[in-house]
């Protein structure tokens, strides 16, 4: 069929030209799973599971990415892979995960101590920390495929250390 390697020049040439990288030649070569994302350029996150915007049954999720997630290939491809597990954890996954986010920003604004909250908070809040851990292990199981660079890399850790400190000032 020749699609994949017809992909690799085309994005050889898009990165010389310094244009961002598409969905359709990222998606093919790294061999990302489901259907193409969609581009907000209004959106702060790098990318997020949104439902459908039109159709009334509220069972259809989609990822969504915002202009951060374009800077190279490789982030463009890790962001995908990421929200693919969010996609794949399901609506009630997903709400628990945003709630438990909500929850623990609110503490830290009331600078609350962490060990004194209830433990229906703390069990929500491990709903956050437990659904965003799955999704960054997974781009972490596809760094030889990414090829993330070290600082994208730090980011990650950076962020799964973030969350073995909420949960040792919880318990
Ligand atoms: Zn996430």
């Amino acid at each position: 069929m020749g699609n994949d390697s017809n992909a690799m020049e085309a994005s050889g040439l898009r990165s010389e030209l310094g244009a961002a990288p598409d969905f359709i030649v990222v998606g093919a070569k790294y061999n990302l799973p489901g259907d193409s994302p969609v581009y907000d350029s209004t959106l702060n996150d790098s990318g997020i599971v949104r439902t459908h915007p039109i159709l009334p049954v509220p069972l259809l999720l989609f990822i969504q990415l915002g202009p951060s997630a374009f800077e190279t290939e490789n982030k463009l491809a890790t962001t995908w892979i990421h929200e693919t597990i969010h996609l794949q954890q399901g609506r009630s996954i997903i709400r628990k995960i945003v709630a438990g986010n909500a929850l623990y920003e609110q503490h830290v604004a009331n600078v609350t101590d962490l060990s004194t909250i209830s433990e229906s908070d703390k069990d929500s809040i491990m709903d956050w920390i437990n659904g965003e851990t799955i999704a960054y292990k997974a781009e972490l199981e596809s760094l030889s495929l990414t090829c993330i660079s070290s600082s994208e890399l730090a980011e990650i850790n950076q962020q799964l250390a973030e969350f073995t400190g909420i949960q040792n000032e919880m318990y």
